[in-house]
């Protein structure tokens, strides 16, 4: 259930203004060599709205990459967490759900104390993305490019005005704490989000389901000589893995600085050839193919079972950052081709 607002995008700098005095107020912002990241806001005027399809979701925020996690000096330990509460604007529908999907692997059978911590001072702000990009297949998964549930606030673009959609009570909050520049919604609004949503959903040029990609591999359909074939291109450069919005690998290292031990948590990836290198070096996924078919055996058989989600919620950055042409879009099309083309031979016995 959600709660739902009008508000006029003269209104938006005001409210925003508002909530950075509760909270530090994390927005995309242009870099002058022309990068769009997620940064502290200092002047709302500079929020960039037009946001491209690689601009790194708010994992970091939640997740850092590099991440202390005490310091040891003359015995004494040290505990480092955040208490400032933080508002993180402009985020995309499809890293909300990636989100939801960290959470579930942060707080659900061990409760991180760090990613907690996070995550329950930071109140997400999505915009519903009218324009989605050639490499985003999020509608096929329903992660994207809207959301009808599990958000904290979500905007959508109607031109002059946004409607507004709260379902978390810290979003119920942050909207009714100034209620006074918010109305309630026409009919004429409702028609116009109805009409936002379904000219986004026309505009995807990729269709995947991942439900028969997952029934293929479970049903042994997909041979390891397909997956040889896609892990020999890998370069192990760990793009795909640093870049979704929901990969959680991470190793644990100690850095001695003097007399100073710092114990940080940074970000790994399981396509690298250590990450799970066993006391005396054992190396359980040496060969690549075994790694590969790892990553694709977890996104789409480990989390469904386990979660009832795939380990993907269609961001598309993998499509753009891997140079080996074998990010999670390219090989769910050829494993759809695979199945298509089984249905053909058994179409011709019929
Ligand atoms: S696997 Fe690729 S498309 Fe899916 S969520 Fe991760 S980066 Fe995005
Ligand atoms: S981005 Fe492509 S080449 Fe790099 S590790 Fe991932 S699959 Fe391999």
């Amino acid at each position: 259930m959600s709660s739902e607002w009008i508000l006029d995008k003269n209104h938006l700098s005001y409210w925003l203004r508002q909530l950075r005095k509760e909270a530090d107020l994390i927005g995309p912002l242009r870099k002058p060599g022309g990068d769009i990241v997620f940064e502290s806001i200092e002047r709302i005027h500079e929020i960039f709205l037009d946001l491209p399809a690689l601009i790194p979701g708010p994992k970091e925020f939640l997740f850092p990459q590099y991440e202390k996690l005490f310091n040891k000096r003359d015995s004494k330990v040290e505990e480092l967490s955040i208490k400032r509460k933080r508002v993180v604007f402009g985020v995309r529908s499809c890293d909300v759900s990636a989100v939801r999907l960290l959470d579930r692997f942060f707080l659900d059978r061990f409760e991180d104390p760090f990613y907690s911590n996070r995550r329950a001072n930071t109140l997400l702000i999505s915009i519903v993305c009218n324009n989605p990009e050639p490499t985003c297949f999020c509608a096929g998964i329903g992660t994207g490019p809207y959301l009808r549930e599990d958000y904290d606030i979500q905007l959508t673009d109607l031109g002059e005005r946004y409607l507004v959609q709260a379902a978390s009570k810290q979003g119920i909050r942050a909207i009714k704490a100034y209620s006074f520049i918010f109305s309630k919604p026409t009919r004429t609004d409702y028609d116009d989000q109805f009409e936002v949503q379904l000219s986004a959903m026309a505009r995807f040029q990729k269709r995947i389901s991942l439900e028969r990609v997952r029934s293929m591999i479970i049903t042994g359909k997909v041979r390891d000589t397909f997956w040889e074939k896609v892990a020999t291109r890998c370069f192990e450069c760990g793009g795909c893995v640093y870049e979704c919005p929901l990969c959680t690998c991470f190793t644990v290292i100690d850095r001695v600085f003097g007399d100073e031990i710092e114990r940080a948590r940074i970000w790994d990836a399981c396509l690298f050839k250590g990450f799970t290198r066993l006391a005396g070096g054992v190396l359980p996924n040496e060969r690549m193919v075994m790694r590969t078919k790892r990553w694709y055996y977890h996104k789409l058989v480990h989390y469904p079972e386990v979660i009832g989600s795939f380990g993907c919620v269609g961001c598309g950055r993998c499509t753009i950052v891997c140079p080996a042409k074998i990010d999670m879009a390219t090989v769910a099309i050829k494993i759809k081709a695979l199945a298509d083309n089984e249905e053909k031979i058994i179409e011709q016995k019929e």
